[in-house]
């Protein structure tokens, strides 16, 4: 691998995971990095999550040979704006955003001539800041690229090279088949779980604080996926609202064809969905991508 200086901007989850993987798994890469809020900034230095935390944009990625925008979708163009005019002949401009096709389009208009190689790591959690960053956040997990069909191959495979180095499983896509796949497996999941957390507080005067009580039940587990950060969904809705709004439309259809189910007392309908889900569950822990022991190995109190 050739990527020997990487300059990270948005130094919250994403960005300080991958400084951290950098400086565990690969020791001889250099990072630098810069955040526009200055508590961050702060923060990143004391937990050394780049070895070097500057106090500008330009300064982060002057001497990069790869910079990743680790920053909320629709402030990717503020980001690139903001390096520009500093950034080195040749270097690799990439991101970590969790809509591919408006971040290229984004990206290719902000800095005109560069080599942009957008990139989503399918890795993360609710939390979000400078605290919340690990260095095995990417270990397993999918990062996949999504090239435009001018990007230099070499560049392609030296950024594959890069996330296989701190851990993660790369994978070319298409930016329309990535948005696709991810509001299926992402976006429409968080939507779902939005939803019902919304819902049942709205419920909340009626069920006289059972809700939280009894969330055991099944409620708790969606809302770990609604407490994620709400810039970073608004932003993800917004940029990927074709792909969502199609999706989205046959889950409407299928919640439509299991409400009849119910009301006409068709048991085998159901029966039938429940065990195809299952099976998928099985497939999910066998694939390496969750936990099986009981309750996601969460202690219970
Ligand atoms: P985060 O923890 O909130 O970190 C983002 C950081 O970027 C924050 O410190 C934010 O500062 C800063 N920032 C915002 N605008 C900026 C700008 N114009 N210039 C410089 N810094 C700026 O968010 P995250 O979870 O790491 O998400 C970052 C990106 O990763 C998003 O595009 C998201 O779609 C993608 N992603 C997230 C996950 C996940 O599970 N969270 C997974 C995969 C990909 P303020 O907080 O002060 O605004």
């Amino acid at each position: 691998m050739s990527i020997e200086r990487v300059a990270i901007i948005g130094l919250g989850l994403i960005g300080g995971s991958i400084g951290l993987a950098v400086s565990e798994k690969l020791p001889k890469v250099r990072t630098s990095g810069w955040d526009f809020d200055p508590d961050v900034r702060r923060r990143a230095a004391e937990r050394d999550l780049v070895q070097e935390v500057c106090e500008n944009a330009g300064e982060a990625v002057g001497n990069a040979d790869l910079v990743i925008l680790c920053v909320p979708v629709g402030a990717m163009g503020d980001a690139a704006a903001a390096i520009g005019s500093s950034l080195p002949e040749g270097a690799i401009v990439s991101d970590v955003g969790s809509s591919k096709a408006s971040v290229a389009k984004t990206l290719a208009e902000a800095l005109p001539g560069a080599i942009v190689i957008p990139a989503h790591p399918v890795a993360g959690t609710e939390k979000s800041g400078p605290d919340a960053g690990f260095a095995d956040l990417f270990n397993h997990r999918w990062c996949i690229l999504t090239p435009g069909e001018d990007a230099p191959q070499q560049a392609v495979s030296d950024l594959a090279a890069f996330w296989e180095g701190i851990g993660a499983k790369a994978e070319i896509m298409d930016a329309e088949h990535h948005d696709l796949v991810l509001a299926v497996t992402s976006h429409i999941p968080h939507l779902i779980a939005f939803t019902i957390v919304g819902t049942a507080s709205d419920l909340e005067d009626v069920t006289r604080g059972e809700v939280i009580k009894y969330s055991a039940g099944g409620f708790r587990d969606f809302t770990r996926i609604a407490a994620s950060d709400p810039t970073m969904w608004r932003d993800v809705f917004l940029t990927n609202r074709d792909a969502v709004l199609e999706v989205l439309g046959r889950f409407s259809e299928d919640l439509t064809a299991l409400q009849r189910a119910i009301r006409n007392g068709d048991g085998d309908t159901l029966f039938d969905l429940f065990t195809r889900t299952r099976a998928i569950r099985r497939q999910v822990v066998e694939q390496g991508q969750d936990d099986a022991r009981p309750d996601f190995g969460r202690k219970d109190h």
